[in-house]
């Protein structure tokens, strides 16, 4: 059977990653890669560290479209956004889309917002204090207030936003390392399980993302296994993306993950193509 080797979740120079675009590409190829997407952070309305700058997103898209050309009788390449969405503080991405020509968004929770004073709480990054510190600064350490609203802003983004794919969800686990709460707490459940029937609902595709793993942040997958053994019973689709910001993550960690899958009773995973999505066996 055909090996099928893709990666649909990148970061290069455009926004937080390293290298250039091509860079990327010739690693895949040589890699035996089908496919690999370009998913930059796309901009937000204010300034910060991780987004592509406003002005360069025609860039980032023109350079994309270059490859997909150039290498196109190798690998088929993709152009698409990794898209925040906090309520009035991001664009919508029906915005990127009319910008650009994307082949998919991937939608992704990296900043919180407690509706009630604006401040907004990042949650990702390599720094347990800094989630620490804004737990307490934007939610005052109401630490169920805070998860409350990462979920509640997963599903208004899927609502409103309709990514294809949401990108690591239960990244609020991160951090926390069970020292605020306990997946096992009902309250916690309840709301991923509430999420899990949005995402069928809209027909999402969710991501397994390896990145914690591969960097030392967490020992688990996003979502847990837990939690994609159960968006898979729900017949909800699944890829397996490694979130690259260097060419040499692009299979990071990437054949456990695939094993770890196959240990849940998960024989397929989902692909992007030029001609929409498949399922594929896992190898
Ligand atoms: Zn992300
Ligand atoms: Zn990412």
């Amino acid at each position: 059977m055909k090996k099928t080797l893709s990666n649909y979740h990148t970061h290069n120079y455009y926004c937080d990653g390293k290298e250039s675009p091509e860079v990327y590409v010739k690693k895949a190829i040589d890699l035996g890669f089908n496919a690999l997407g370009f998913s930059s952070h796309a901009p937000v309305l204010f300034e910060n560290e991780f987004s592509i700058l406003p002005e360069k997103l025609g860039d980032y898209c023109a350079e994309i479209d270059v490859l997909k050309q150039k290498y196109s009788e190798q690998i088929e390449l993709f152009l698409a956004l990794e898209a925040d969405y906090i309520p009035n503080k991001t664009h919508d991405f029906s915005y990127f889309r009319k910008k650009c020509k994307l082949d998919y968004i991937i939608g992704s929770i990296h900043m919180i917002t407690n509706p009630e004073n604006g401040l907004i709480w990042f949650i990702d990054g390599g720094k347990q204090e800094r989630w620490d510190n804004g737990l307490k600064e934007v939610f005052g350490g109401d630490i169920k207030a805070g998860v409350t609203a990462f979920y509640h802003q997963t599903n208004q983004m899927i609502e409103r936003q309709k990514p294809e794919i949401l990108g690591h969800f239960d990244k609020i686990k991160m951090h926390n390392k069970n020292r605020f709460f306990s997946q096992e707490d009902s309250w916690y459940q309840n709301m991923i399980q509430e999420s899990l029937q949005l995402i069928k609902e809209k027909d999402v595709v969710m991501e397994i993302n390896t990145r914690g793993i591969y960097k030392g942040r967490f020992d688990e997958l996003f979502p847990s296994v837990a939690v994609f053994q159960k968006a898979h019973e729900m017949g909800i689709p699944l890829m397996l993306n490694t979130d690259a910001h260097h060419p040499d993550e692009l299979l990071g960690y990437y054949s456990e993950a695939a094993e770890i899958i196959k240990m849940a009773g998960i024989r397929e995973l989902w692909h992007f193509s030029k001609n929409g999505w498949f399922s594929m066996q896992i190898n």
